[in-house]
């Protein structure tokens, strides 16, 4: 930890914190650290992956204009604001050198096809974006900086490698190879991004050229995910009226879970609704 700077991506870290020379070798091989020595203590480990990952990419990476500089500080604040108002317990800034802009196409070739215009990496605390028009590259820095920013916990996992335990409401197993809720937290952050686009972008000025003029309705990401949210909330709503006032009461509890980790009420609701295990069968597939 260079600087004694402690790094604050992550709100929990899962397993054990020091190694033994034997778990290290096991876990992360002989040269995992660039000195050479034995990873002794995770944090550190995550700490040197962290400064890493600030680094430009090579070939990839965009410098950042004038414009792009706004762009980050207007999403910045904005999530910020959003998560003060939803209670988020601790401050997560991402600073410039970890949002990556690269030229079109550069996330996908990075993440070797398996990510489209946008992506973030939990473990190393930095975003990725493709530079497209202002308003496109302004809707992912949003979605990207949102999954960056609201409840994480990292874990090395009993295979031995960093690997997220908690991304948002998405929940990992401790070997690292299942996840529960993806495409619930995509919703999520869906939903939060569309609330940006509505009440940011759709206000401020410099985007209005670009939203006129855009041809195609503006995708302000993971819309069928977010449908199929908002079928499930409803149909929460439905049968538990009694407990809400309003749907939103419900939107409210799932965004509680992704923003501050706190799943319990809503795995709680839905056994409630729908019965036992319930919660950990749903998760599955959604
Ligand atoms: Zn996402």
């Amino acid at each position: 930890m260079k600087g004694g700077k402690e790094v604050q991506h992550y709100d929990k870290f899962v397993g054990k914190e020091i190694l033994s020379d034997e778990e290290s070798k096991l876990r992360f091989g002989d040269q995992w650290k660039e000195s050479g020595e034995k990873i002794k203590n995770v944090h550190e480990a995550l700490a040197e992956l962290y400064e890493k990952a600030g680094e430009p990419k090579k070939d990839l990476e965009l410098e950042k204009s004038d414009r792009d500089r706004e762009i980050i500080e207007l999403v910045a604040n904005a999530t910020d604001r959003f998560l003060e108002e939803l209670g988020r317990n601790k401050k997560v800034s991402v600073p410039l050198d970890h949002i990556h802009y690269l030229k079109e196409g550069g996330v996908k070739e990075y993440t070797h096809g398996r990510l489209g215009v946008g992506s973030h990496a939990s473990v190393l605390g930095e975003i990725l974006v493709d530079r497209r028009n202002d308003l496109e590259t302004a809707i992912t820095t949003f979605h990207e900086l949102w999954h960056a920013k609201v409840y994480t916990a990292l874990q090395t996992t009993i295979k031995g490698k960093f690997k997220a335990y908690r991304e948002g409401f998405s929940i990992y197993s401790r070997e690292g190879d299942k996840r529960w809720y993806y495409y619930l937290d995509e919703a999520l952050a869906g939903y939060m991004t569309k609330r940006f686009f509505n009440e940011v972008l759709e206000r401020d000025e410099s985007f209005k050229k670009e939203i006129q003029e855009s041809k195609k309705p503006i995708d302000t990401t993971r819309l069928r995910e977010l449908a199929d949210f908002s079928r499930w909330v409803h149909e929460l709503w439905e049968r538990n009226r009694d407990q809400f006032k309003s749907k939103d009461e419900i939107v409210k509890l799932f965004l509680d879970g992704q923003v501050n980790g706190r799943i319990l009420p809503i795995a709680r609701l839905v056994e409630k609704t729908y019965g036992k295990e319930k919660f950990r069968q749903f998760g599955v597939g959604f």
